[in-house]
């Protein structure tokens, strides 16, 4: 069977992409970051979800002392609207999906696997640039270039399913893999419920309203 590693970060995205990839017919292991984000209730997530999904995973932790992101510095407000469309928020963790892509590559290449899944959305999304076509298209080329496994034509392929579906349509998509929505978690803030208010609760309630409304 061939081989995806699929990164994780229990969202509704992700989570969507690692059912996609083993409907797909992928034999898939989960790659989740420990990086320093505001709280770990979304890592607890994203362990919930690939044993929902009864894949391995690894927990990989990075340290990035040098913060520089509302993610990761807790002195730095998570903005309670959305983002204005072309400006990129606070949010934004610095290079966060070249790392997390050059992991999953190294990881994709020591497996033997051919494929990289990431849950990256430009559509209904914060406007950060490593979330577009354009990076992962560039990124690829790095990858085809500077892998042995790309020089030796035995490529790692980016695969990004979602990166052109609107939120609802992501719902749509997760409801028909049977995705188990109630264990991912979306909220930049942590506590007991998500808030409600941050970039990442609006376009979630958003896809799911949206959902609802056509058939
Ligand atoms: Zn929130």
């Amino acid at each position: 069977m061939k081989k995806a590693v699929v990164l994780l970060s229990g969202g509704l995205d992700s989570s969507t992409t690692l059912y996609y990839a083993i409907d797909k017919g992928f034999e898939v292991r989960a790659l989740i970051f420990d990086y320093g984000q505001r709280h770990r209730k979304e890592i607890f997530a994203a362990q919930a979800i690939a044993r929902s999904a009864g894949v391995p995973f690894y927990v990989v932790r990075i340290s990035l002392p040098w913060k520089g992101s509302a993610l990761l510095d807790k002195a730095i407000k998570v903005p309670k609207k959305l983002s204005h469309k072309g400006s990129i928020p606070p949010t934004y963790v610095p290079a966060r999906n070249i790392i997390f892509v050059s992991f999953a590559a190294s990881f994709a290449e020591a497996v033997g696997a051919r494929a990289i899944f990431i849950g990256a959305n430009a559509v209904d999304y914060s406007g950060y640039p490593d979330c577009r076509p354009e990076f992962f298209n560039a990124f690829q080329k790095t990858l085809d270039k500077g892998l042995k496994a790309g020089v030796e034509k035995r490529g790692i392929r980016i695969l990004t399913p979602l990166i052109t579906l609107s939120k609802a349509d992501i719902v749509r998509l997760g409801r028909r893999l049977k995705v188990p929505f109630e264990k991912t978690w979306s909220c930049y803030n942590k506590g007991k419920k998500p808030c409600g208010v941050c970039d990442s609760c609006r376009l979630r309630a958003k896809g799911f309203w949206e959902a609802d409304q056509k058939h």
